[in-house]
C-alpha cells in the first residue's frame, strides 16, 4: 500500500470507528480546541493521576476527517504515558505537520498518527491536523481546564 492510500485508509478509518470518542466521567482537564478556518471543534478531556499518567482520554465534536482523525490517533498515542512523554510526542508531530522532521525512524513513535505526514504538503489542512495536539499542549502546560483561560467550557 503507498503512503497516500495509507493516508486515506487510516483517516477513514478513524472517522468511521473513532476509539476514543465519547464524554469522560469526573475528567482533570476539559478543553475546546477550534479550528476556525476550517470550522473544526473538539472538546478533549483527559484523566491524569496523582503521578501524572494520562489515565482516560475522550474527544467529542465535529469537524473535517483530518481534525478528527488527528484528535484520534493522539488519544492512542499519549494514553497510559506521564504528561511530559505526552509533550514531547506532540512537539514531534507538530514538527512532522509543520515539514521540520522527515525521518521515518524518529516518526515511527508517532505510530499511525505519523500517517499524517504529507499534511507538511497540504497547507490548508495544517491547522486542523495540530488542532487536537495543540489544545492537549494547553491544558499540560497551562493547567488550563473548564472555565479557564480563553477556551471555553465544555457543554458536551
Ligand atoms: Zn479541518
Amino acid at each position: 500500500m503507498d503512503l497516500k492510500s495509507l493516508y486515506q485508509e487510516i483517516l477513514n478509518e478513524h472517522n468511521l470507528n473513532p476509539t476514543h470518542k465519547g464524554v469522560l466521567e469526573n475528567p482533570t482537564f476539559t478543553l475546546r480546541g477550534v479550528n476556525p478556518s476550517c470550522g473544526d471543534t473538539i472538546y478533549l478531556q483527559l484523566k491524569i493521576d496523582s503521578d501524572g499518567i494520562i489515565t482516560e482520554g475522550t474527544f467529542n465534536g465535529s469537524g473535517c476527517a483530518v481534525s478528527q482523525a488527528s484528535v484520534d490517533m493522539m488519544l492512542d498515542d499519549i494514553i497510559g504515558k506521564p504528561k511530559d512523554e505526552a509533550l514531547r510526542l506532540s512537539s514531534l508531530f507538530v514538527d512532522m505537520i509543520y515539514g521540520k522532521i522527515e525521518d521515518d525512524s524518529v516518526l515511527e513513535q508517532l505510530d499511525e498518527a505519523s500517517a499524517l505526514k504529507n499534511i507538511s504538503k497540504m497547507p490548508a489542512r495544517v491547522k486542523c491536523a495540530v488542532l487536537g495536539w495543540h489544545t492537549m499542549e494547553e491544558m499540560l502546560k497551562n493547567g488550563k481546564t473548564e472555565g479557564q483561560g480563553t477556551a471555553e467550557h465544555c457543554s458536551v
